[in-house]
C-alpha cells in the first residue's frame, strides 16, 4: 500500500454529490406513490451524511466549532437518523436509536472538549469512529431483525455494508491509537482516506439496497391482491390455482378435505332485495366461514355465491363434523339491515387426491353438493 494515496478533497466532493442524488431521487420516489414509514427520513438522513463532509470542507474559511464540530455532529446526526429511520421502516424496536441520540450528547461533549480544552485530531477521530462503529452496527442488527415482512435477501445485503463499515470503524479508532498526531486531516494517512471511500460506498448500496427493498414489497403487495377476492377478502380462484398443488403434496402425508359450499337460492335473495344486499349476504357467509376456519385450513370463493375451503390433515368424518358447524352458524346469521332474512348453504365433501388431475376431486365434491341441493339444501353431503 506504500505510495497508494487517495484525494481526500476530491472523495468529499464525490460523497457530497452522491448524498445529494440519491436524498432528491428517493424523496421523489416517496412523493410519487403511497407514503412508506421512514423513508422521507431515511432519504434525509443521506443528505444530511452527505452535509458533514461539506462544512469539513469549509476548515479555515469558518470558525473550528462551525467546521469541525459541526461537520462530525451532523455526519454522527445522519447516521443516527439513519438507525432511527430504518427502525421505523423495518418495524424494528426504536430502542436502539433512542440510546443512540443520548450517544451524540457524549460525541458533542467529546468534540468540544478536544476541540477547546485539549484541542487533538486523533481525539475526535476515536470519538466520532466508535460512535459510527456502534450506530453501523444497530442499524445492521434493525435491518436483519424487524418485523416488517421483507424481502430478506435484501435486508442482509443492505446490512453487510453496515458491518463493514463498523468493523471499519474499529480498525480506525485502533490505528488512530497507534498512530502519530494527525496534523492535517486533509493529509491524514489512508484509513482515514479509506473512511471517505467508505462512506460513498455505504451511501451508494444502502440507497440500492432501499429501492430494491420498496420494489420487493410493492410486488408482494400486488401479488397479494392479484389472489384475493376484492368483496369477500377471501382467496379467489387464481390463488387456488397456485396453492393446490402444495396442499396435494401435504395429501401425500396426512387426508385433505375438500369442502365446497353454495348459498340456497341466493338468486331470489338477489330478486327480493337487490344485489346490495345480496353482496352483503356473500360477504356474512364469507366472514364467517373465515371465523370457522381451524389451523391451516383456507377458505376461497370461487365466484358467485360459490366457496370452497380446503382442510389440511382432516379425515372426511372430521371434515362432516366440522362443516355442520359451519352449516348451522351461517342459518343463525341476521343482518343488521334486513334482520327478518334468513338463509342457508348447501356443502358437499371430498378428499383431495394426492396425485391425480385435482380439478377431479373438485368435481367429487361437487357432485356432493348438488346432492345436498338435491335433497332439500341446508345440508351436508360427503362423496361417494
Ligand atoms: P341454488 O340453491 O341451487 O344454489 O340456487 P341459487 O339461486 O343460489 O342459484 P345459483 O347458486 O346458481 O345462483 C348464483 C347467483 O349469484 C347467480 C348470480 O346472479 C348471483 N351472483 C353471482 N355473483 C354475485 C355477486 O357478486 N353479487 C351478487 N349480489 N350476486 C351474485
Ligand atoms: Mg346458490
Amino acid at each position: 500500500m506504500e505510495g497508494f494515496s487517495l484525494d481526500i478533497r476530491t472523495l468529499n466532493f464525490v460523497m457530497i454529490l452522491f448524498s445529494v442524488i440519491y436524498c432528491i431521487g428517493l424523496l421523489l420516489f416517496q412523493s410519487a406513490q403511497k407514503p412508506i414509514k421512514g423513508l422521507s427520513l431515511f432519504s434525509l438522513s443521506i443528505f444530511i451524511i452527505g452535509c458533514g463532509p461539506l462544512l469539513l470542507s469549509f476548515r479555515g474559511i469558518t470558525p473550528d466549532y462551525v467546521s469541525i464540530i459541526g461537520s462530525n455532529m451532523l455526519i454522527a446526526l445522519g447516521f443516527h437518523l439513519t438507525l432511527y429511520s430504518l427502525s421505523l421502516f423495518r418495524g424494528y424496536s426504536t430502542k436502539l436509536s433512542q440510546f443512540s441520540a443520548i450517544l451524540l450528547l457524549v460525541v458533542l461533549i467529546g468534540f468540544i472538549y478536544f476541540t477547546y480544552y485539549d484541542p487533538s485530531i486523533r481525539g475526535r477521530v476515536v470519538v466520532i469512529s466508535l460512535f459510527l462503529a456502534f450506530v453501523t452496527f444497530c442499524t445492521a442488527v434493525v435491518l436483519v431483525n424487524g418485523d416488517n415482512n421483507d424481502l430478506s435477501l435484501v435486508t442482509k445485503m443492505m446490512a453487510l455494508p453496515f458491518v463493514a463499515y463498523s468493523v471499519f470503524m474499529m480498525m480506525r479508532v485502533m490505528t488512530s491509537i497507534s498512530d502519530a498526531e494527525i496534523i492535517d486531516f486533509m493529509r491524514a494517512s489512508l484509513v482515514h482516506q479509506l473512511t471517505f471511500l467508505f462512506s460513498i460506498i455505504l451511501i451508494v448500496s444502502m440507497s440500492f439496497s432501499m429501492l430494491w427493498m420498496i420494489n420487493a414489497r410493492l410486488l408482494r403487495k400486488n401479488e397479494h391482491l392479484l389472489h384475493q377476492d376484492p368483496l369477500t377478502k377471501l382467496k379467489n380462484r387464481r390463488a387456488l390455482n397456485d396453492t393446490i398443488a402444495g396442499f396435494q403434496k401435504k395429501a401425500q402425508r396426512a387426508p385433505v378435505s375438500i369442502v365446497m359450499s353454495d348459498i340456497d337460492n341466493f338468486k331470489s335473495i338477489n330478486d327480493h332485495y337487490g344485489h346490495l344486499l345480496g353482496d352483503d349476504v356473500i360477504q356474512a357467509v364469507a366472514n364467517n366461514t373465515r371465523k370457522e376456519l381451524k389451523d391451516s385450513a383456507v377458505a376461497f370463493r370461487l365466484g358467485g355465491d360459490e366457496m370452497m375451503v380446503i382442510i389440511p390433515n382432516c379425515h372426511l368424518d372430521e371434515a362432516k363434523a366440522w362443516t355442520n358447524q359451519l352449516r348451522q352458524s351461517i342459518a343463525d346469521i341476521r343482518l343488521d339491515t334486513q334482520p327478518e332474512l334468513q338463509f342457508t348453504a348447501s356443502f358437499g365433501i371430498a378428499l383431495l387426491s394426492p396425485t391425480a388431475n385435482w380439478q377431479q376431486s373438485v368435481e367429487e365434491a361437487d357432485k356432493a353438493l348438488y346432492q345436498s341441493k338435491g335433497n332439500g339444501r341446508n345440508m351436508v353431503s360427503v362423496a361417494a
